[in-house]
This record gives C-alpha cells, sequence and structure tokens, in this order.
C-alpha cells in the first residue's frame, strides 16, 4: 500500500519538460553545495557529519524549490469572489502568508484568501485542496506526528521526530495534533465501513472483548464511583474489540494466531443500553462496525470470546446469537487465582498450589469438582463469588469439547491484544489522559495497529 504513494510522487515529479528542467536544477545545485561541504580526502571523512549535513542541504534546497513553485501559482485566485459555506459571498481579500511544518522544513506558503463579511473570517481554497486546512502542519509532517504520537510519549514522539525525520515539532504541539488526528481518525472509523474484500475469509474468525483500565486526570472522573477506599476511582475502562484468525496449529495441535490477522477497534465508551433505549450502545455499534469490516457473519464459524463480564455476553446473544461462546481461559484461572488469594490469604504457597489444583480440574473438563472444592470454602465471600462466577459461564467454559473442535479458547490473544493496543501506549508510567485525549489516541492507534493507516490517508486525500 506504501507503494501507491511512492507511485503518485513520481507521476507528479516525472513528467518531463518545463518540470524535468527544474528537476535537473535542483540535482545540481544540491551536488554543488554538498562538495562545498566535503573537502578532505574520503578516508578522512567524518561520515555521519557529511550526511546529516548534506540531507539538510537537499531538503532547504528543495524546501526552497517548493516554496518558489507553490508561491507561483495563483490559480487559487479563481475570482473576485466564492461562495461562503453560509451561503454569503466571501469575496478575494489578496494574497495571504502563513508557513507550515513540513517533512522538508519550514515552508512560507502564500495563499489566495477570500473573506465572507458576514461570517467575519475567511478561508484559503488552496489549504482546503491540500489537506492544510484547520493546522499549520502539512500532510507528511501530520502523518509522521500521527506515526509517533500512536507509539510513544508526545514527549518521546518529539524527540523521535527530531533525530529521524529532523523535523521540530515541540511536544505540546506533538500531543495537539496527533489528538487532532486521531479525532479524525475516529470520526472516519464511525463513517467507513467497507468489508474487507482482499483476505480470503479464513473457516472461523474469533472476535474478543475486554476492558482495561486507565489512569485519568482528576477531571476526568468527577463524580464517578470506583473501587478506591473513598469510593473515588482513579482509571475509566476501554473496551476493546478484536477479530483474528487461528488456523494455524503449534506442536502440540493447539491453534495459534495467524500473524497479521487481528485488527482493533476501542474506545471508553457505554456498553449500556437500557430497555427503553431503540439504538444499541455506543459499544455495541462500534462492534458491529468491526464485525462488519471482517465479514464475522460471513466466517463458516464464529467465535466469541470474553471474560465474564456481562456486557460482552449481551452484545454477543443479541449481534451474533449463533456464535460460540467462550470465556476465555486466562481470565478463568485469574478468577479462580483470586479465589485461591481470598480464602488464603496471598502470602505462603497455599493459594498456588490450590490454583494450581483447580485449574488442572478445569482443563480436564472437571467444573463440577471445581465447585465442590470452591463450596468446601462457602463461608468466604471470594469463594461464593468465584462459584457463582464458574455456574454463570459454565456453558461457556467446556474447554474439553470445544478444543475437540480445534476452537482457540487459548485466550493470550484478547488479553495481549488489550496490553498492546491500548496498555503499551496508555497505561505507561505518569500518564494521565481526558476522554478526548484517550479516545483519540487509542483511534489512532488501533487505525496502525489493524494496517489500516494507509486506507486512511487515502481517503483523507481524495475528500
Ligand atoms: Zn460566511
Amino acid at each position: 500500500m506504501g507503494g501507491c504513494r511512492d507511485r503518485s510522487a513520481r507521476r507528479c515529479l516525472g513528467r518531463g519538460g518545463e518540470k524535468g528542467r527544474l528537476k535537473e536544477a535542483l540535482a545540481a545545485e544540491i551536488v554543488a553545495k554538498i562538495d562545498s561541504l566535503v573537502g578532505a580526502p574520503v578516508e578522512q571523512w567524518d561520515f555521519e557529519a557529511i550526511e546529516v549535513a548534506a540531507r539538510r542541504e537537499a531538503l532547504r534546497i528543495a524546501c526552497l524549490a517548493v516554496a518558489r513553485r507553490f508561491n507561483a501559482d495563483h490559480s487559487d485566485h479563481s475570482g473576485p469572489a466564492l461562495p461562503c459555506p453560509c451561503g454569503a459571498p466571501a469575496r478575494y481579500a489578496g494574497r495571504r502568508p502563513k508557513t507550515f511544518t513540513t517533512a522538508l522544513g519550514d515552508l512560507k506558503l502564500e495563499r489566495a484568501y477570500f473573506h465572507c463579511d458576514r461570517c467575519e473570517a475567511g478561508f484559503c481554497p488552496r489549504d482546503r485542496a491540500l489537506g492544510l486546512e484547520g493546522g499549520s502542519f502539512s500532510p507528511h509532517a501530520l502523518r509522521m506526528i500521527g506515526i509517533v504520537g500512536a507509539r510513544v510519549s508526545f514527549e518521546e514522539g518529539h524527540g523521535l521526530l527530531h533525530d529521524l525525520a529532523g523535523v521540530d515539532v515541540p511536544t505540546k504541539q506533538v500531543e495537539r495534533e496527533a489528538e487532532r488526528l486521531g479525532r479524525e481518525i475516529a470520526e472516519d472509523e464511525r463513517r467507513v465501513v467497507e468489508p474487507d474484500t482482499e483476505e480470503p475469509l479464513p473457516p472461523t474468525l474469533s472476535l474478543g472483548m475486554d476492558g482495561t483500565g486507565i489512569p485519568m486526570h482528576k477531571r476526568a472522573l468527577e463524580g464517578r464511583a470506583g473501587k478506591q477506599e473513598d469510593g473515588s476511582s482513579k482509571t475509566r475502562e476501554v473496551k476493546l474489540v478484536t477479530v483474528w484468525s487461528a488456523e494455524g496449529r503449534d506442536k502440540e495441535g493447539v491453534p495459534v494466531r495467524d500473524d497479521g490477522s487481528i485488527t482493533y477497534s476501542a474506545a471508553i465508551e457505554s456498553a449500556a443500553s437500557r430497555d427503553t433505549d431503540e439504538e444499541p450502545s455506543e459499544l455495541a455499534r462500534r462492534v458491529v462496525r468491526e464485525a462488519a469490516r471482517r465479514r464475522f457473519a460471513e466466517a463458516p464459524r464464529r467465535v466469541v470470546l470474553g471474560d465474564g463480564a456481562e456486557w460482552i455476553w449481551n452484545i454477543a446473544g443479541e449481534q451474533f446469537p449463533d456464535a460460540v461462546q467462550i470465556v476465555d481461559r486466562f481470565h478463568a484461572n485469574e478468577h479462580l487465582s483470586a479465589a485461591a488469594k481470598a480464602i488464603y490469604g496471598p502470602e505462603g504457597d497455599l493459594h498456588k498450589e490450590w490454583t494450581h489444583q483447580r485449574c488442572t480440574e478445569r482443563k480436564a473438563g472437571k467444573v463440577g469438582d471445581v465447585l465442590a472444592a470452591l463450596a468446601v470454602h462457602s463461608c468466604c465471600e471470594g469463594a461464593r463469588a468465584c462459584s457463582e462466577y464458574i455456574r454463570r459461564n459454565r456453558d461457556r467454559m467446556r474447554y474439553g469439547e470445544l478444543h475437540a473442535t480445534g476452537l482457540c479458547t487459548s485466550t493470550a490473544v484478547v488479553e495481549s491484544g488489550c496490553k498492546r493496543a491500548i496498555g503499551l501506549r496508555l497505561k505507561e508510567g505518569g500518564m494521565f489522559w481526558s476522554v478526548a485525549g484517550a479516545n483519540a489516541i487509542i483511534a489512532l492507534r488501533c487505525c496502525l495497529l489493524s494496517r489500516r493507516f494507509e486506507d486512511f490517508w487515502e481517503r483523507r486525500a481524495a475528500a
């Protein structure tokens, strides 16, 4: 997909004639500049210093050449007036300069400006045409900010942009622009649901749902109940949906997730839909969109995996009534371990021993034995809660049967998906989020990790 961009770049630059001569002149200028930079015999070069200086010069000259071409072209002054979105005419009011940060460096561009008296505001049609609207970054600079903002802290992103691309963007602006791009992507995700017909549909598709808490700013938590001792909360839950296939098998014949088959969609949003609501919850709609993209309903066999959380099984039951429901083994084990600690205390080895025995029984499909072992400790609240959990999800824990039919119950996929898509970026020490900021970065990150970034930019350029 990256090749498309390179092709279009070649197409634009490669048309002979005047542009061909410009290109040659540009190349000659760069070569002359670089010759003047390197005096010593090759053996004595400080090669890295030369690389850095040469790149800087090449970019500087390219930047000048692009600005020269851009500013000489006045075709955006198409007439004395243009219609303003409000309906009134916007009159041409001269050319306005603005400096944009681009992959080539800072570019001062002069664009035709049209002013609407009624709105007391104006616009530059060229900004819209070139994807410069609403900010001071070129599309490629914005894309680079998006890539770092999705993967590392804004501070680190600032450093990477400087070190790798030679582009200086203050940390605060990395944050602002990455979030702006993320909001655009989130909007695009809600609007565009194109079933992926390029990938062949596997015999079985798995859809997992999970929730994970991320640390929030105080003001994003006001009035929200939580698990802190004073009843307050420090986190909000991000709800994640993942879709993947696991046709491959490891040495023991256990299904393993197919490389490149996983996609993610997530947000801090409500899973609740009251009986009086006609519309499904925000989250249910997200799940439906992601399932549609992956053609989940068309897969010959469909599996929904989750922990015991009720919202997961509500959505699964309403949206995919024929799918096989599985409580992921990881979460089942976690519940057993929590019960063991409640019974024996978190110190010592007793709780580990007990958990191991219950997990072995569970693995062998002896759910009755697990329940009997829990019943012995029915005076312990943790044990009762675990019992209740197992009873409620018993049908979703028939692991022996499920394995025999080759289904993936190893849920490391959902769990590691949560960690990969959310935890690694949003739970780093010292980070605190607003709902809007977190949702923007989550949208950005899910788009990148699901290999949908390129499609987004293609739509954006075509809009
Ligand atoms: Zn107007």
